[in-house]
């Protein structure tokens, strides 16, 4: 096996018996990236010099006996997490030019542990969509049929994991943007109770949703990552003080007598019927090892994605108030013999000239949402909504220990094939619910499609991430999914 095809616990214990350095393990995901990212296209910066000192740097702290499981172990970051020095553009060529000033919380973490960033990768431009198809530097393919699309906003993260190109990458996740993108590319994807990983450094799309978290092959490395990015922090304030677990070592323990329930709501009759009878197989194989599976239902889930496209656009119409060019952002207005006779020149130089068109649409829409006169209408009315999908799920998360839906209304599509907006706000179908609730949930493989994989989700109580690492665990170590790769 070539080191970059390693999971973090492998490296780990190459690292440890000293069968490699770090330094020969960033080489190895460096060359993989080199050979193929031309054809995946997954990052958008590459950052070879700082990553090979990083890497020196952890080998001398394996020397040292200073080794955590994230030391000397490359990754790739979704380039909406700001990296000091290191571009980062949100994939939008508004933030073409932008070096941050400091660190995220997340980054900052890995770097106390010695963990070697290598790359920045694409994403739908400011984490609006679901194919990566939106990035300003243009697509990524998906590894598995590079002419279909990885699936997004995190496509960029999960390509480069499907493809080997390092040991584990970080996405972020507001409306599926982790879950969506690993189970077009069959990796593991796991988006965190919302609260649990600092968002300080993240860019912002829906405050009230984003989060961080991991996108890795196995589920035991997911679990190592979570533990090492998790936390409460000052600098964000919706962050909360909870225990964190030992991931990996809870994940090993029985899930014999677990319950999950089966939202009857995610399996309508027009789901497609590969992906019911995947889902099936793999309710199946939950029996075989002894979680108990009962019908559940949750009948506001019609109302997840209506909701989810008033709230987030209106959000990110405040959010994205500060790419001005002025403050932050590119502008012409900056450049010699430019000119701008008032602010609406301003803007039109700024926002007008490189915003993206699928970012413009969501301006509009959620400032048209939250205007005097439709605020009631639509936000508010939305946030009432929000609450009762909120409410039920928790509610039915009391009788069971976790709810298992499809990830995807299907595998990988064609680059190019959805035109209109709306089909592509569909494929968040299974996505919303969670995101809304800010309940913990992973994607993870249960098997292929025509050659392409598909994936589950796994739904938990509020910070209970420790029962679906678990589940999903147990379920792939029954499985053998992972055995097969895509060629490239
Ligand atoms: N597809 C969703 C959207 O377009 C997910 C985005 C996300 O999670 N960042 O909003």
């Amino acid at each position: 096996m070539k080191l970059n095809q390693l999971t973090i616990k492998q490296a780990y214990n190459g690292l440890k018996n000293r069968d490699f350095t770090s330094v020969e393990l960033t080489k190895a995901c460096l060359q993989r990236i080199k050979e193929v990212d031309n054809k995946v296209k997954a990052c958008l910066t590459i950052c070879e010099k700082q990553a090979l000192d990083q890497a020196a740097k952890a080998d001398v702290m394996i020397i040292k006996g200073e080794q955590k499981f994230l030391t000397g172990i490359p990754y790739i970051c979704k380039d909406i997490i700001v990296t000091k020095n290191i571009r980062t553009t949100a994939a939008s060529k508004i933030l073409d030019n932008y070096f941050p000033s400091f660190d995220a919380t997340v980054i900052k973490k890995l770097n106390q542990v010695g963990a070697v960033l290598i790359a920045k990768s694409n994403l739908d431009e400011f984490a609006h969509g679901a194919s990566t198809e939106n990035s300003a530097y243009g697509p990524t393919h998906n590894p598995w049929d590079l002419e279909r699309v990885p699936g997004g906003s995190s496509g960029g993260s999960a390509a480069a994991m499907a493809a080997d190109e390092s040991i584990f990458t970080i996405g972020s996740d507001t409306g599926g943007s982790i879950r969506h993108p690993s189970s077009y590319c069959g990796v593991i994807g796991l988006k965190p109770t919302y609260g649990r990983c600092s968002r300080y450094g993240l860019i912002a799309m829906t405050s009230s949703t984003d989060v961080i978290g991991p996108i890795t092959k196995t589920v035991e490395d997911s679990a190592i990552v979570l533990k090492q990015i998790a936390g409460s922090d000052k600098f964000d304030s919706t962050t909360v003080e909870r225990k964190i677990l030992d991931y990996h070592k809870e994940i090993k323990k029985n899930i014999n007598g677990l319950k999950i329930g089966i939202p009857k709501e995610f399996f309508p009759k027009e789901l497609d019927k590969d992906v019911e009878e995947r889902l099936q197989d793999a309710i199946n194989q939950f029996e075989k090892l002894g979680v108990k599976i009962t019908q559940i239902s949750l009948p506001h889930t019609k109302y997840a994605v209506p909701v989810y496209y008033i709230i987030t656009p209106s959000e990110i119409s405040s959010n994205l108030s500060r790419f001005d060019g002025i403050r932050y952002g590119e502008s012409e207005v900056k450049e010699q013999n430019s000119k701008a006779n008032n602010l609406l020149d301003v803007y039109y130089q700024s926002r007008g000239k490189w915003l993206g068109a699928e970012t413009k649409r969501r301006i509009m829409l959620g400032t048209y949402a939250l205007s005097a006169g439709y605020y009631d209408a639509y936000y508010l009315q939305a946030q009432k909504v929000r609450t009762i999908i909120s409410n039920e799920l928790k509610q039915e998360l009391k009788k069971v220990d976790a709810i298992l839906t499809p990830a995807t209304p299907h595998p990988a599509f064609k680059i190019g094939e959805k035109k209109d907006p709306l089909s592509m706000y569909l494929e968040d179908v299974f996505m919303s619910s969670a995101s809304l609730a800010g309940l913990p949930a992973i994607s993870f493989p249960v098997g292929f499609i025509n050659g392409l994989p598909i994936g589950a989700q796994i739904i938990g109580k509020p910070f209970d991430e420790a029962t679906i690492l678990k589940l999903a665990h147990h379920y792939e170590q029954a499985s053998n999914w992972r055995k097969t790769k895509p060629e490239l």
